[in-house]
């Protein structure tokens, strides 16, 4: 029997609902994990396996012609509680299938401050540690304790620490060593220590919010201006299929940011340990992207970062203009940029 008939004859099943960019992708295996135990059931330790939490940061490539043969597992693992408090200090464990947002709302609800900055960002509590989540000035590391994981190869549950998950500016040790997706660990819960003191916010560092703030402003309104902030730039999922930023702010060295400084006098740069962060949002505007529809997909109108599925694109046309663009940006500034979200394709090469 000839390999597409073979394929035809396993019932696949649709992603499309599972990833924000509504890629139809397909997979012949899917679960859902809704509790620590069905790791243990249903996770093998000799087989690798795709976790998803929301989807909202990944482009899947698996069309139905080649659809994942790795089964493919939603976490849902729900539950959020206060552990302790000791003096400020509020000590939370939140299960990896909670809803991010709702979550943030929920510290806010309990006069908890350390999240204010990270409301809106859509996505599992899960998935927040893989890449580091970060906005307006603050990042989901500076809030974390440790990580408990589930050890597929030893199918087993482990504390790590923070200082062992090897944050950076959209990354972690999960996002570095995953392949393709397939990591070794699943992420079950996370530990964070976070603080009674919620009248003394992390004061975002982007103009657009600071601008609108109380003189001395408590949790709920860095919370709400962060939000109004995101709701005027960002497209509505629902309307506007995407994952958010589609490319990492690329470092470069400071005497190249020196050169482009003299020729762009408005250009953004703030300084990182490696040399200056640029805004890839402005590359890109610069390069004629920004509010372009090309076919089914396209950059947003009112964010040049944000790659937009219109209607019924695949992953091919999206890895298409992704490479367009970066090839428009490395000619006109030298600068290379990075795609964010995680690619996870089925189109894996035999070794
Ligand atoms: C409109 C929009 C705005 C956004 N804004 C921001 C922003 O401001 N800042 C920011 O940092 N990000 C932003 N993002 C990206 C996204 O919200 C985050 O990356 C989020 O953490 C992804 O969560 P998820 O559950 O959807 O992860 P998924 O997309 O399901 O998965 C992402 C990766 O994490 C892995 N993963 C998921 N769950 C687990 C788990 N339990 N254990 C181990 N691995 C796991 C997956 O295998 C995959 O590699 C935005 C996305 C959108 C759509």
């Amino acid at each position: 029997m000839d390999l597409k008939k073979q394929i035809k004859e396993i019932p696949l099943k649709n992603l499309k609902n599972f990833n924000k960019l509504k890629l139809d992708a397909f997979c012949s295996e899917l679960r859902t994990i809704r509790a620590e135990q069905d790791l243990l059931n249903f996770v093998n330790k000799k087989n690798e396996i795709i976790i998803l939490g929301e989807g909202s940061n990944v482009v899947l490539d698996a069309p139905s012609y080649r659809p994942f043969i790795t089964p493919v597992f939603i976490n849902q693992i729900k539950g959020k509680r206060i552990e302790n408090v000791f003096g400020k200090d509020v000590h939370i464990r939140c299960n990896a299938g909670e809803n991010w947002h709702e979550f943030v709302l929920w510290t806010l609800r309990k006069k908890i401050q350390g999240l204010e900055c990270l409301a809106g960002i859509p996505g599992s509590v899960g998935a927040a540690p893989i890449q580091n989540i970060g906005a307006y000035g603050s990042e989901v590391s500076e809030a974390i304790h440790s990580l408990r994981v589930y050890d597929i190869k030893k199918g087993v549950i482990n504390s790590i620490k923070k200082e062992d998950c090897e944050f950076d500016y959209r990354t972690s040790y999960f996002k570095k060593k995953s392949k393709n997706s397939s990591s070794n660990y699943i992420i079950v819960s996370i530990d964070f220590k976070l603080s009674k003191e919620w009248n003394n916010p992390n004061i975002p560092q982007y103009e657009s919010v600071k601008k609108f703030l109380p003189e001395t402003p408590d949790i709920f309104a860095v919370a709400e201006q962060v939000m109004k902030v995101r709701n005027s730039k960002l497209p509505d999922l629902k309307d506007y299929p995407n994952v958010g930023s589609f490319f990492l702010n690329p470092i470069i060295s400071k005497r190249h940011a020196a050169d482009l400084k003299k020729k762009y006098p408005l250009i953004r740069l703030v300084p990182t340990a490696d040399g200056m962060k640029i805004s890839a949002a402005w590359l890109i505007e610069q390069c004629n992207f920004k509010g372009k529809r090309y076919g089914n997909l396209g950059m947003f109108a009112k964010h040049a970062l944000v790659l937009v599925n219109y209607d019924k694109a695949n992953a091919s046309e999206i890895f298409y203009l992704a490479t367009v663009i970066q090839k428009q940006v490395m000619k006109k500034f030298d600068i290379s940029l990075t795609i964010e979200p995680i690619i996870i394709s089925s189109a894996e090469k035999p070794v």
